[in-house]
Protein backbone atom coordinates (compact mmCIF):
# COMPACT_ATOMS: atom_id res chain seq x y z
CA UNK A 1 0.00 0.00 0.00
CA UNK A 2 1.01 3.58 -0.91
CA UNK A 3 0.51 6.18 1.27
CA UNK A 4 0.36 8.68 -1.15
CA UNK A 5 -2.67 7.12 -2.61
CA UNK A 6 -4.31 6.39 0.34
CA UNK A 7 -6.70 8.53 2.01
CA UNK A 8 -7.81 9.99 5.59
CA UNK A 9 -11.30 10.28 6.22
CA UNK A 10 -13.49 11.38 8.70
CA UNK A 11 -16.58 13.37 9.99
CA UNK A 12 -16.95 16.87 9.60
CA UNK A 13 -16.60 18.14 13.35
CA UNK A 14 -14.75 18.05 16.64
CA UNK A 15 -11.24 17.63 15.34
CA UNK A 16 -11.83 17.12 11.75
CA UNK A 17 -9.29 20.35 10.02
CA UNK A 18 -7.02 19.41 12.32
CA UNK A 19 -6.74 15.85 11.71
CA UNK A 20 -6.86 16.35 7.70
CA UNK A 21 -4.34 18.99 7.71
CA UNK A 22 -1.87 16.71 9.68
CA UNK A 23 -2.60 13.88 6.78
CA UNK A 24 -1.86 16.51 4.04
CA UNK A 25 1.23 17.48 5.96
CA UNK A 26 2.41 13.43 5.93
CA UNK A 27 1.85 13.74 2.35
CA UNK A 28 -1.82 11.32 2.25
CA UNK A 29 -5.02 12.09 -0.01
CA UNK A 30 -7.89 13.60 2.46
CA UNK A 31 -11.71 13.43 2.58
CA UNK A 32 -14.58 14.42 4.96
CA UNK A 33 -17.56 12.98 5.62
CA UNK A 34 -20.14 15.75 6.44
CA UNK A 35 -23.91 16.82 6.62
CA UNK A 36 -25.13 19.69 4.56
CA UNK A 37 -24.57 22.49 7.21
CA UNK A 38 -21.29 21.76 7.50
CA UNK A 39 -19.84 21.94 4.03
CA UNK A 40 -19.17 25.78 3.80
CA UNK A 41 -16.91 25.30 6.53
CA UNK A 42 -14.86 22.66 4.82
CA UNK A 43 -14.71 24.07 1.57
CA UNK A 44 -13.21 27.07 2.68
CA UNK A 45 -9.90 24.48 3.34
CA UNK A 46 -9.59 22.68 0.12
CA UNK A 47 -6.23 23.65 0.45
CA UNK A 48 -5.84 20.40 2.32
CA UNK A 49 -9.17 18.62 2.11
CA UNK A 50 -9.28 17.16 -1.60
CA UNK A 51 -12.66 15.37 -1.29
CA UNK A 52 -15.73 16.95 0.69
CA UNK A 53 -18.60 14.17 0.74
CA UNK A 54 -21.70 15.16 1.64
CA UNK A 55 -24.62 12.80 3.01
CA UNK A 56 -27.93 14.17 3.96
CA UNK A 57 -27.83 12.75 7.84
CA UNK A 58 -25.51 10.59 9.89
CA UNK A 59 -27.88 8.03 8.92
CA UNK A 60 -26.93 7.31 5.52
CA UNK A 61 -22.50 6.68 6.55
CA UNK A 62 -23.01 3.08 5.96
CA UNK A 63 -23.97 3.83 2.13
CA UNK A 64 -20.97 5.22 1.82
CA UNK A 65 -18.46 2.51 3.06
CA UNK A 66 -18.25 1.02 -0.12
CA UNK A 67 -17.20 4.02 -1.69
CA UNK A 68 -14.43 4.47 0.83
CA UNK A 69 -12.81 1.35 1.31
CA UNK A 70 -12.51 1.00 -3.01
CA UNK A 71 -10.96 4.72 -2.60
CA UNK A 72 -7.97 3.14 -0.19
CA UNK A 73 -9.44 4.88 3.01
CA UNK A 74 -8.81 5.24 6.85
CA UNK A 75 -10.80 6.14 9.25
CA UNK A 76 -9.50 8.24 11.99
CA UNK A 77 -12.58 8.56 14.61
CA UNK A 78 -13.12 11.42 16.70
CA UNK A 79 -15.31 12.28 19.95
CA UNK A 80 -18.21 13.26 17.97
CA UNK A 81 -18.01 9.26 16.19
CA UNK A 82 -20.16 7.58 18.81
CA UNK A 83 -22.20 10.54 19.36
CA UNK A 84 -23.07 10.88 15.52
CA UNK A 85 -23.44 7.15 14.60
CA UNK A 86 -24.28 5.18 17.57
CA UNK A 87 -22.27 2.78 19.06
CA UNK A 88 -23.37 -0.01 17.30
CA UNK A 89 -22.98 1.80 13.81
CA UNK A 90 -19.66 2.79 14.72
CA UNK A 91 -18.11 -0.07 15.43
CA UNK A 92 -19.61 -2.34 12.80
CA UNK A 93 -17.96 0.40 10.68
CA UNK A 94 -16.08 -1.95 8.00
CA UNK A 95 -13.63 0.63 6.74
CA UNK A 96 -10.30 0.23 8.23
CA UNK A 97 -10.54 2.20 11.26
CA UNK A 98 -7.01 3.65 13.12
CA UNK A 99 -7.61 2.39 16.64
CA UNK A 100 -8.64 -0.54 18.98
CA UNK A 101 -12.93 -0.64 18.81
CA UNK A 102 -12.81 -3.20 21.72
CA UNK A 103 -11.72 -0.07 23.50
CA UNK A 104 -15.41 1.83 23.04
CA UNK A 105 -16.61 -0.42 25.44
CA UNK A 106 -14.18 0.39 28.12
CA UNK A 107 -14.17 4.22 27.33
CA UNK A 108 -17.98 4.21 27.15
CA UNK A 109 -19.00 2.37 30.55
CA UNK A 110 -18.58 4.66 33.53
CA UNK A 111 -18.05 1.45 35.62
CA UNK A 112 -15.03 -0.30 33.69
CA UNK A 113 -13.48 3.02 33.20
CA UNK A 114 -13.32 3.25 36.83
CA UNK A 115 -12.15 -0.63 37.16
CA UNK A 116 -9.55 0.30 34.00
CA UNK A 117 -8.18 3.57 36.12
CA UNK A 118 -8.04 1.50 39.84
CA UNK A 119 -6.03 -1.18 38.04
CA UNK A 120 -4.05 0.96 37.02
CA UNK A 121 -3.26 2.50 40.27
CA UNK A 122 -4.78 5.78 39.18
CA UNK A 123 -6.39 7.87 41.57
CA UNK A 124 -10.61 8.27 40.90
CA UNK A 125 -13.00 10.31 42.73
CA UNK A 126 -14.81 8.57 45.32
CA UNK A 127 -18.06 7.27 44.37
CA UNK A 128 -20.92 6.96 46.57
CA UNK A 129 -23.51 3.89 46.58
CA UNK A 130 -27.01 4.16 47.00
CA UNK A 131 -27.55 4.44 50.65
CA UNK A 132 -24.39 5.63 51.76
CA UNK A 133 -24.17 8.79 53.97
CA UNK A 134 -22.52 11.88 51.94
CA UNK A 135 -19.92 13.10 54.02
CA UNK A 136 -18.62 15.75 50.83
CA UNK A 137 -19.83 18.02 48.62
CA UNK A 138 -20.42 15.55 45.34
CA UNK A 139 -21.71 16.04 41.81
CA UNK A 140 -24.31 13.57 40.53
CA UNK A 141 -23.69 12.81 36.85
CA UNK A 142 -26.62 11.29 34.97
CA UNK A 143 -26.12 7.99 32.85
CA UNK A 144 -25.09 8.84 28.92
CA UNK A 145 -24.67 12.81 29.72
CA UNK A 146 -22.81 14.63 28.04
CA UNK A 147 -20.27 17.74 27.66
CA UNK A 148 -21.24 17.84 31.46
CA UNK A 149 -24.88 18.22 30.46
CA UNK A 150 -27.36 16.77 33.26
CA UNK A 151 -25.09 17.19 36.17
CA UNK A 152 -25.24 18.73 39.57
CA UNK A 153 -23.20 19.82 42.49
CA UNK A 154 -24.73 19.09 46.30
CA UNK A 155 -22.96 20.58 49.19
CA UNK A 156 -24.18 18.29 51.41
CA UNK A 157 -26.61 15.24 52.36
CA UNK A 158 -29.72 17.50 52.58
CA UNK A 159 -28.85 19.98 49.64
CA UNK A 160 -28.78 16.11 47.66
CA UNK A 161 -31.78 14.62 48.69
CA UNK A 162 -33.71 18.57 48.04
CA UNK A 163 -32.13 17.89 44.69
CA UNK A 164 -32.84 14.38 44.20
CA UNK A 165 -36.62 15.19 44.75
CA UNK A 166 -36.59 17.30 41.55
CA UNK A 167 -33.97 15.04 39.22
CA UNK A 168 -35.93 13.36 36.62
CA UNK A 169 -33.00 11.10 35.20
CA UNK A 170 -33.32 7.48 36.65
CA UNK A 171 -30.01 6.10 36.16
CA UNK A 172 -27.24 8.32 37.40
CA UNK A 173 -23.86 8.43 39.43
CA UNK A 174 -22.89 10.18 43.19
CA UNK A 175 -19.35 11.45 42.95
CA UNK A 176 -17.28 13.08 45.24
CA UNK A 177 -16.72 16.52 44.03
CA UNK A 178 -12.92 16.90 43.86
CA UNK A 179 -12.03 20.70 44.81
CA UNK A 180 -8.43 21.33 42.98
CA UNK A 181 -8.23 22.65 39.06
CA UNK A 182 -9.06 20.62 36.00
CA UNK A 183 -6.14 19.73 33.21
CA UNK A 184 -6.63 17.81 30.73
CA UNK A 185 -3.51 15.85 29.60
CA UNK A 186 -3.23 14.76 25.86
CA UNK A 187 -1.15 11.54 24.86
CA UNK A 188 -0.35 9.33 22.22
CA UNK A 189 1.03 6.00 22.32
CA UNK A 190 2.81 4.46 19.83
CA UNK A 191 2.40 0.37 19.21
CA UNK A 192 5.38 0.92 16.50
CA UNK A 193 8.39 2.62 18.96
CA UNK A 194 6.05 1.87 22.01
CA UNK A 195 6.74 5.14 23.51
CA UNK A 196 4.68 7.61 25.09
CA UNK A 197 4.20 11.03 24.22
CA UNK A 198 2.94 13.65 25.63
CA UNK A 199 0.98 15.63 23.12
CA UNK A 200 -0.17 19.18 24.71
CA UNK A 201 -2.48 20.18 27.99
CA UNK A 202 -5.46 22.00 27.96
CA UNK A 203 -7.96 23.23 30.63
CA UNK A 204 -11.89 24.06 29.20
CA UNK A 205 -13.86 26.68 29.44
CA UNK A 206 -16.99 25.74 30.85
CA UNK A 207 -20.42 27.25 30.96
CA UNK A 208 -21.45 28.78 33.54
CA UNK A 209 -19.77 27.20 36.40
CA UNK A 210 -15.85 29.46 34.85
CA UNK A 211 -17.63 32.37 34.99
CA UNK A 212 -19.41 32.17 38.23
CA UNK A 213 -16.69 33.56 40.32
CA UNK A 214 -17.03 37.00 38.05
CA UNK A 215 -19.94 37.83 40.07
CA UNK A 216 -19.50 38.06 44.06
CA UNK A 217 -21.20 35.74 46.40
CA UNK A 218 -23.11 38.28 48.00
CA UNK A 219 -24.62 39.22 44.34
CA UNK A 220 -25.51 36.00 43.69
CA UNK A 221 -27.57 34.86 46.34
CA UNK A 222 -31.26 35.09 45.50
CA UNK A 223 -30.20 34.46 41.69
CA UNK A 224 -30.16 30.26 42.31
CA UNK A 225 -27.27 30.13 39.88
CA UNK A 226 -26.66 25.99 39.66
CA UNK A 227 -23.28 25.55 38.14
CA UNK A 228 -23.05 23.77 34.92
CA UNK A 229 -20.40 22.22 32.81
CA UNK A 230 -20.76 22.77 29.07
CA UNK A 231 -17.56 23.34 27.07
CA UNK A 232 -17.56 26.21 25.22
CA UNK A 233 -13.94 26.12 24.08
CA UNK A 234 -10.26 25.01 25.46
CA UNK A 235 -7.58 27.07 26.48
CA UNK A 236 -3.63 25.88 26.33
CA UNK A 237 -1.52 24.98 29.32
CA UNK A 238 1.98 24.41 30.43
CA UNK A 239 2.18 21.91 33.37
CA UNK A 240 4.76 22.13 36.35
CA UNK A 241 7.26 19.72 35.38
CA UNK A 242 7.48 17.67 38.02
CA UNK A 243 3.85 16.98 37.36
CA UNK A 244 4.33 15.95 33.95
CA UNK A 245 6.72 12.92 35.50
CA UNK A 246 3.56 11.50 37.40
CA UNK A 247 1.52 12.15 34.60
CA UNK A 248 3.38 10.34 32.31
CA UNK A 249 3.84 7.82 34.99
CA UNK A 250 0.24 7.33 35.02
CA UNK A 251 -0.22 7.16 31.71
CA UNK A 252 2.04 4.37 31.28
CA UNK A 253 0.34 2.28 33.73
CA UNK A 254 -2.69 3.37 31.92
CA UNK A 255 -1.51 1.73 28.89
CA UNK A 256 0.20 -1.42 30.31
CA UNK A 257 -3.49 -2.35 32.07
CA UNK A 258 -5.45 -1.74 28.24
CA UNK A 259 -3.44 -4.27 27.32
CA UNK A 260 -4.43 -6.72 29.71
CA UNK A 261 -8.32 -5.57 29.33
CA UNK A 262 -8.29 -5.35 25.76
CA UNK A 263 -5.59 -7.92 24.55
CA UNK A 264 -3.38 -7.97 22.78
CA UNK A 265 -3.64 -4.13 21.36
CA UNK A 266 -4.92 -2.48 24.23
CA UNK A 267 -5.03 1.30 23.76
CA UNK A 268 -3.23 3.28 21.39
CA UNK A 269 -2.88 6.46 19.69
CA UNK A 270 -4.38 9.21 20.86
CA UNK A 271 -5.51 9.63 24.48
CA UNK A 272 -6.66 11.96 27.43
CA UNK A 273 -6.44 11.87 31.15
CA UNK A 274 -9.12 14.43 32.00
CA UNK A 275 -7.79 15.17 35.67
CA UNK A 276 -8.28 17.20 38.48
CA UNK A 277 -5.01 18.16 40.46
CA UNK A 278 -5.28 19.21 44.40
CA UNK A 279 -4.22 21.77 46.76
CA UNK A 280 -1.95 18.59 47.66
CA UNK A 281 -0.64 17.80 44.30
CA UNK A 282 -2.82 14.57 44.12
CA UNK A 283 -3.91 13.93 40.41
CA UNK A 284 -7.54 12.78 40.32
CA UNK A 285 -8.83 11.13 36.86
CA UNK A 286 -12.59 12.20 36.11
CA UNK A 287 -12.77 10.55 33.02
CA UNK A 288 -10.39 8.68 29.96
CA UNK A 289 -11.21 9.87 26.68
CA UNK A 290 -9.49 7.14 24.02
CA UNK A 291 -9.12 8.87 21.44
CA UNK A 292 -8.25 12.45 20.36
CA UNK A 293 -10.00 14.93 22.26
CA UNK A 294 -10.81 18.48 20.83
CA UNK A 295 -8.79 20.34 23.55
CA UNK A 296 -6.09 19.27 21.01
CA UNK A 297 -7.35 22.09 18.32
CA UNK A 298 -5.28 24.61 19.97
CA UNK A 299 -2.00 23.16 19.24
CA UNK A 300 -2.62 22.43 15.41
CA UNK A 301 1.01 24.30 15.17
CA UNK A 302 2.13 21.99 17.64
CA UNK A 303 2.77 22.71 21.06
CA UNK A 304 5.61 22.87 23.87
CA UNK A 305 5.71 19.40 24.39
CA UNK A 306 5.47 18.57 20.92
CA UNK A 307 8.57 20.79 20.25
CA UNK A 308 10.94 19.31 22.24
CA UNK A 309 10.04 15.74 20.32
CA UNK A 310 9.77 17.39 16.85
CA UNK A 311 11.87 20.05 14.78
CA UNK A 312 8.37 20.48 12.92
CA UNK A 313 5.00 21.71 13.83
CA UNK A 314 3.31 18.28 15.38
CA UNK A 315 -0.85 18.09 16.20
CA UNK A 316 -1.95 14.79 17.38
CA UNK A 317 -4.12 14.53 14.10
CA UNK A 318 -0.36 14.87 12.11
CA UNK A 319 0.66 12.20 14.89
CA UNK A 320 -2.04 10.03 14.14
CA UNK A 321 -1.06 10.07 10.38
CA UNK A 322 2.94 9.57 10.88
CA UNK A 323 1.81 6.55 12.86
CA UNK A 324 -0.34 5.41 9.68
CA UNK A 325 2.68 6.51 7.28
CA UNK A 326 5.08 4.26 9.36
CA UNK A 327 3.19 1.78 9.36
CA UNK A 328 2.41 1.50 5.39
CA UNK A 329 6.73 1.97 5.64
CA UNK A 330 6.89 -0.72 7.83
CA UNK A 331 4.39 -3.06 6.31
CA UNK A 332 2.93 -3.24 9.90
CA UNK A 333 -0.83 -1.60 9.14
CA UNK A 334 -2.68 -4.26 10.21
CA UNK A 335 -1.03 -3.24 13.83
CA UNK A 336 -2.60 0.02 14.17
CA UNK A 337 -5.87 -0.90 12.17
CA UNK A 338 -9.62 -2.51 13.54
P1 LIG B 1 -16.87 14.84 28.00
O1 LIG B 1 -17.41 13.53 27.52
O2 LIG B 1 -16.99 15.98 27.05
O3 LIG B 1 -15.50 14.73 28.63
P2 LIG B 1 -18.61 14.52 30.26
O4 LIG B 1 -20.05 14.73 30.12
O5 LIG B 1 -18.13 13.12 30.36
O6 LIG B 1 -17.82 15.33 29.20
P3 LIG B 1 -16.95 15.13 32.49
O7 LIG B 1 -15.72 15.40 31.70
O8 LIG B 1 -17.05 13.93 33.31
O9 LIG B 1 -18.21 15.29 31.56
O10 LIG B 1 -17.21 16.38 33.42
C1 LIG B 1 -17.55 17.68 32.95
C2 LIG B 1 -17.01 18.71 33.92
O11 LIG B 1 -17.56 18.52 35.22
C3 LIG B 1 -15.51 18.60 34.13
O12 LIG B 1 -14.77 19.29 33.16
C4 LIG B 1 -15.34 19.22 35.53
O13 LIG B 1 -15.35 20.62 35.44
C5 LIG B 1 -16.58 18.77 36.23
N1 LIG B 1 -16.38 17.53 37.01
C6 LIG B 1 -16.67 16.26 36.61
N2 LIG B 1 -16.41 15.36 37.59
C7 LIG B 1 -15.93 16.07 38.63
C8 LIG B 1 -15.50 15.74 39.96
N3 LIG B 1 -15.52 14.49 40.40
N4 LIG B 1 -15.08 16.74 40.75
C9 LIG B 1 -15.08 18.04 40.34
N5 LIG B 1 -15.49 18.42 39.11
C10 LIG B 1 -15.92 17.47 38.26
Amino acid sequence: MKFSSTYIVTLGSHSALQILKGAKDEGFKTAVVCTPKQTTLYRNYDKFIDEIIQIDSWASFPQMEKRLIKQNSIIVPHGSFVAYLGMERNKQMRVPYFGNKLVLDWESNRKMQREWMIAADVKVPHKFKKGDKIDRPVIVKSHGAQGGKGYFVAKNQKELDEKLKVFSEEKFIVQEYVIGVPVYIHFFYSPLTEKLEVMSVDKRYETNVDSLGRIPARNQKGLKIEPTFEVVANIPMAIRESMLAEAMAMGDRVINVSKKLVPPKGLFGPFCLETIITSTDEIYVMEISARIVAGTNCFIDGSPYTYLLYDEPMSTGRRIAREIKLAIKKKRLKEVLD
